[in-house]
């Protein structure tokens, strides 16, 4: 057994006990249901061109020959770790691509709200050992399975704690539920909570509002949920992104962000917003220290073009302003590549199954379970080490792609 990172959420947990032998690694108590699936990752798997087999080499070959012809490669899914998403940079350069992750909608609605006028967020140590106050707001962290058991239930490095737990939004599911209780829910749909937040805000500015409820929540409530707020000594607003899939959900967020900025004039408080789940977090650092634009940027002979509304998975695909398709899932055989009518090129993990093969499909070794790397938690401001515990013959994705890149030099060439 030794001690690992896990990869398999934002969360990366750094407390896992991980087997391994001839069989594969096996990650033991703490790890969740998924952790404990997912690093049951295969050390082998074929190269496959159009479903048939084929060597490695002859793969690498495809690919390097479909990238070449296109004009705009999409370099999309971006799945990894670090040196995975430094090569796909590289390659974006070199092919004139777009980067996207595969959670680039849900991260979008976070990027639009903070580069409007940036926002105040914590740590996920600041949470468990300072927060005193921990409002949900859509979310019942089901996506980062201990995050309870990691930031509420632990006890508080200095000294004495007691939390309260708010929930706002359409409540907790059984699991949640049985791991924590909260002090108040106040249920309403996910899309009006932006709502909600404004006329926290207007009350908070001493306003008056003419009415008897707002979002369906009594103007009592309202009034009594911001006296809760403002009693907090540091409290947290939490949400995930992909959680709040409505139109303009960048708004709500912004409404969010902008109470933790106004309770801040007389208390402290912070967001935090979940995420970092296939990489995403990391993706995104990589490609702000690199390129200054986080994702959703073209590599142009004028330099980095970033379009935060255009440049879109599910966009790009469906108006067929990109010719090829690179799909990178290194983490989770489930996020398979989305339909397309250009060319596609899968870099996955090797228990990956398809309904509809891709043009080339290359198996690439697990992060944090057949090679070391490392990997940004959700709140950015650490990147853990990942270990490898099983050796596998399958290349890394920074391997995959150099080799790729290696024979598009001798296309040119
Ligand atoms: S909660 Fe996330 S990081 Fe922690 S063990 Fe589970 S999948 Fe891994």
């Amino acid at each position: 057994m030794s001690d690992s990172c896990c990869p398999f959420c934002g969360l990366v947990c750094d407390d896992l006990r991980v087997a391994a032998d001839a069989s594969g690694a096996r990650a033991g108590s703490p790890a969740c249901a998924r952790a404990i699936k997912l690093f049951a990752a295969p050390a082998r798997g074929a190269a496959r061109l159009a479903g048939q087999p084929v060597e490695p080499a002859a793969a690498c070959r495809a690919a390097a020959d479909l990238l070449a012809r296109a004009q705009r490669p999409l370099i999309g899914g971006l799945a990894c770790d670090v040196a995975g998403h430094r090569a796909a940079l590289a390659l974006a350069e070199q092919t004139g691509g777009v980067v996207e992750h595969m959670n680039g909608a849900a991260q979008f609605r976070n990027w639009l709200a903070f580069q409007d006028g940036g926002w105040m967020t914590t740590t996920l140590s600041e949470v468990r050992n300072r927060a005193d106050l921990i409002v949900l707001a859509g979310t019942d962290t089901r996506r980062f399975p201990r995050f309870f058991e990691r930031c509420l239930t632990q006890e508080s490095q200095f000294g004495e704690l007691r939390r309260r737990l708010v929930v706002l939004g359409s409540g907790l599911s059984p699991e949640a539920a049985h791991a924590v209780s909260p002090d108040l829910v106040i249920p309403l749909p996910n899309a009006r909570l932006g709502e909600l937040c404004g006329a926290l805000r207007a009350r908070l500015a001493g306003r008056r509002l003419d009415a008897d409820s707002v979002a369906g929540v009594p103007m009592e409530q309202v009034d009594a949920l911001l006296e809760t707020l403002r009693a907090a000594r540091y409290g947290v607003l939490v949400w995930n992104a992909a959680e709040l899939d409505f139109p303009h959900a960048d708004l709500a967020i912004q409404a969010m962000v902008d109470l933790v900025k106004d309770l801040n004039q007389t208390t402290r408080w912070s967001g935090l917003p979940l995420g970092g789940n296939d990489g995403d977090t990391s993706a995104a650092q990589v490609c702000t220290w690199q390129a200054g634009y986080p994702l959703r940027t073209a590599f142009e002979a004028s330099g980095p073009h970033y379009q935060p509304l255009l440049f879109g998975t599910a966009r790009l695909l469906e108006t067929r302003e990109v010719d090829a398709l690179l799909w990178i899932a290194a983490l989770d055989p489930e996020r398979v590549p989305p339909a397309a009518a250009c060319p596609r090129i899968v870099l996955g993990r090797p228990d990956m199954v398809f309904a509809d093969p891709p043009d080339v499909f290359i198996p690439v070794a697990v992060p944090g379970v057949h090679h070391a790397g490392f990997m940004h938690r959700m709140d950015g401001v650490v990147a853990l080490p990942l270990q490898g515990h099983t050796p596998t013959e399958l290349p890394s994705v920074a391997q995959a792609l150099a080799a790729i890149q290696q024979e598009m030099n001798h296309v040119a060439t």
